[in-house]
């Protein structure tokens, strides 16, 4: 067995991971009503193990802002939207579940925004950025068990931010898109797991 590693330049621009082990033809052209804001810490930004990069290329209506750049103010209001109910998916005090009776009463599409990087980096965006203040936050229903096990410290202790998102899009937007996503950080957390095992292509089926 040849090890391999992956220098920047043998990744897949789409799904970064090794090009041997490239899932971007997972990706469809799902179209849903929400949007989907991640807000990511910079730091993130080049971690191959950080699922929000995978969920933008899943999501056709998905955007990734960075903020914690130096030299560089953040802006809320360059987020938010008029078309859409703002929801802040992070689970702190006042936050209400996110259900689907929830989401029958907004007259709106939801735009859901979603802190990215670990605990303390994503409680800090609510605190720290004054135009997401009066959003009302939301949390997941239940407690899930996390599948993706590429990293320590998943996202709020629990789940990584693709899955967190599957999760509040399942109530959102059905069972098929949640299905979509799941499939989808399957696929990347076993064909990262070989890459780490030292294999050097897909195992045949
Ligand atoms: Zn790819």
């Amino acid at each position: 067995m040849v090890r391999i590693r992956a220098g920047i330049e043998d990744r897949c621009f789409g799904c970064k991971i090794h090009k041997n082990f490239c899932f971007c033809d997972h990706f469809s052209n799902l179209q849903l009503k929400t949007n989907v804001s991640i807000i990511m810490h910079v730091s993130e930004r080049k971690l191959p193990s950080n699922t929000a990069w995978i969920t933008k290329q899943a999501l056709n209506n998905c955007s990734l802002y960075i903020r914690g750049e130096v030299n560089h103010h953040f802006e809320a209001a360059h987020v938010l939207s008029e078309q859409y109910i703002p929801l802040f998916l992070f689970p702190e005090e006042g936050a209400l579940p996110l259900t689907k009776t929830l989401v029958s009463q907004f007259n709106k599409p939801i735009q859901l925004i979603v802190p990215d990087g670990n605990w303390h980096q994503a409680k800090k965006v609510k605190m720290r950025e004054k135009g997401f203040a009066t959003i009302q936050s939301v949390c997941l229903k239940e407690h899930y068990q996390s599948i993706y096990s590429l990293r320590k410290e998943p996202f709020m202790g629990a789940l990584c931010t693709l899955e967190a998102i599957s999760y509040a899009l399942k109530e959102i937007e059905g069972e098929q898109t949640f299905e979509y996503l799941m499939k989808i950080l399957k696929t990347m957390v076993y064909r990262t797991d070989l890459v780490r095992r030292g294999y050097n292509q897909l195992l045949p089926l």
